[in-house]
């Protein structure tokens, strides 16, 4: 072990791949908000990554540089940069990328109005998600993966995943990211033509605003003008929204300023103000086509066509809106709905195994020490010993037995008790490396399981760890009180045996070990 201390930066490749990491770690948490900041530290770990022929480094700076793309609008670069990523990731097999990388290509489909690919990424960039990401960082795929279900009108499906994103950002304490979700929800709502709940969501958004003095972002208030526009609050509208365009707000996202034009379009025709309608609605038409935005430029067509309406000029919006029909028609296509519900129920049954994966492991375990129980052992070891009959391996067996628990329990606690247990426990995991099985039996008898190990290297390590728990710093724990164990072995030496006969063998070595005076192990 070398002790660098932190003002010298190590300088050998492997402990700069430390570094660069760390450095992108804290990159890929910072809020969508701060992506701006992004850009240029990603081009410098990009850099030096590929100098250092880091190339897992420079995939995760390069998707951070897609995100930026496309939150800035450039979506056509964002979205082939974050495509990239994902076949190097495919061919590397790097879950943590994978996640990611669709996580983006969700936002960069949804953009181009491409929802059931929207819908495809989102379930991936759950599916590759593990278990060890921090809790915002899951809430950011979970809400992902909600406005996709929302976009193709799974919103029962979608509500539940921002149920479980609200959860997460209020654990992990991220205001930002609970505001995202609830303007999502809000969002939602509006588009169902629910007010109450899109009222009763924004006023949760300016709840949070108030307590926790966070600035609204261009989602933000234009999810909020939209609620004013169902209660026909023209004037609010505006109000909301001028700051929008008057550049003084974040637009986190890539289709947010046209999204915010397209209300303001919405709203003015509403009013009867045509000319000022159409002026914001060829801005929205103009940053449908230099940002790619599919979805939104379908919208504009069906708005194009209600304001001809409304003018009088009925031919053209005869005309306008057949185009908006034939955009929404391929958008929403018969094929891509039922791929759609396809793909929700893939991603129903990823996560029904992912949680009983998750029980049948907890189911497993032992809830004081973490080893395996009793039931896992009863139902692995019979297996593993058809296994090595078939193989004629050896497999042997020891039970561990604390000498005089009792004492420990009745003279010091049952608290200090558990603790011995425990210690005892991670000396038992150091003690069955590789296939090797620790089990905690029940009360303080344990279980090691050596399949592949014959009697007398079984006898050496079993003495090894009777030394180790012994020679172990009980003191600071037990004071004066000394913590032995008594262990018997046994050993089928071509496997041919049963776990009941194994058993009973070892039991008796056991008993005989506490007979002749504890603290050995007995084997035979
Ligand atoms: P021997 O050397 O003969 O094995 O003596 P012993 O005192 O270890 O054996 P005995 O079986 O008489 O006592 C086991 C004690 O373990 C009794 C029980 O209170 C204690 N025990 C069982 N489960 C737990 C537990 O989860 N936590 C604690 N602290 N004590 C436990
Ligand atoms: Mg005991
Ligand atoms: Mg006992």
């Amino acid at each position: 072990m070398t002790t660098e201390t932190a003002s010298r930066v190590p300088t050998e490749p492997h402990h700069e791949f430390g570094v660069l990491e760390s450095a992108l770690t804290e990159l890929e948490g910072r809020p969508p908000s701060e992506f701006r900041t992004l850009w240029e530290p990603a081009g410098e770990l990009r850099a030096r990554a590929a100098e250092l022929g880091a190339e897992e480094i420079v995939q995760r700076a390069m998707l951070l540089q897609a995100g930026v793309l496309l939150r800035k609008g450039r979506t056509g670069e964002g979205g082939r940069l974050a495509h990239q990523v994902r076949v190097w990731a495919e061919e590397h097999e790097s879950r943590y990328l994978l996640a990611r990388a669709h996580r983006e290509l969700s936002v960069f489909c949804r953009h181009l109005g491409d929802f059931s690919d929207a819908l495809t990424h989102a379930v991936q960039s759950i599916t590759f998600l593990t278990d060890d990401v921090p809790p915002n960082l899951r809430a950011r795929h979970l809400t992902t993966l909600a406005v996709a279900l929302d976009d193709t009108g799974a919103y029962d499906d979608g509500r539940r995943r921002y149920q479980e994103a609200l959860v997460l950002t209020a654990e992990a304490g991220d205001h930002e990211m609970t505001a995202s979700v609830l303007n999502n929800m809000a969002y939602s709502a509006v588009e169902i033509g629910d007010e109450p709940e899109a009222r009763m969501l924004v006023g949760q958004m300016r709840d949070l605003q108030a307590r926790v003095g966070y600035r609204f972002s261009a989602n933000e208030l234009d999810t909020m003008a939209q609620v004013e526009l169902m209660g026909s609050r023209y004037d609010a509208v505006e109000e909301l929204l001028s700051p929008v365009l008057a550049d003084l707000v974040e637009a986190n996202e890539g289709d947010a300023v046209a999204e915010c034009q397209l209300t303001l379009a919405q709203s003015r025709r509403a009013a009867g103000r045509y000319d000022a309608a159409q002026e914001a609605l060829d801005a929205t038409r103009k940053l449908c086509t230099e940002r790619n935005l599919g979805r939104l430029s379908a919208q504009v067509r069906q708005e194009q066509a209600a304001l001809y309406a409304a003018t009088g000029r009925f031919a053209e919006a005869y005309e306008e809106h057949r185009a908006f029909h034939a955009e929404a028609t391929a958008l929403h296509s018969v094929q891509r709905e039922t791929r759609a519900s396809a793909l929700q129920a893939v991603l129903e049954a990823n996560e029904a195994r992912q949680a009983s994966e998750h029980f049948r492991e907890m189911a497993h375990r032992d809830a004081l020490t973490g080893l395996y129980n009793r039931r896992y052992v009863n139902e692995r070891v019979p297996a593993l010993l058809l296994e090595s009959a078939a193989r004629r391996r050896p497999v042997s067996l020891a039970i561990v037995d604390l000498d005089h628990f009792k004492r420990i329990n009745d003279t010091l606690s049952h608290a200090t008790g558990d603790t011995v247990l425990q210690h005892v426990a991670e000396l038992l995991e150091e003690a069955a490396p590789g296939s090797a099985i620790a089990a905690r039996m029940g009360g303080e008898e344990f279980l090691l399981v050596y399949p592949g190990v014959d009697a007398e290297e079984a006898t050496a390590r079993c003495e090894r760890l009777r030394l180790r728990i012994r020679a172990h710093g009980w003191e600071p724990i037990t004071g004066a009180l000394q913590v032995t164990t008594s262990i018997g072995v046994v050993t089928a030496p071509e496997g041919q045996s049963t776990f009941t006969a194994l058993w009973s063998a070892a039991d008796r070595n056991l008993y005989a070990a506490k007979r002749s005076g504890r603290d050995r192990v007995v084997t035979g």
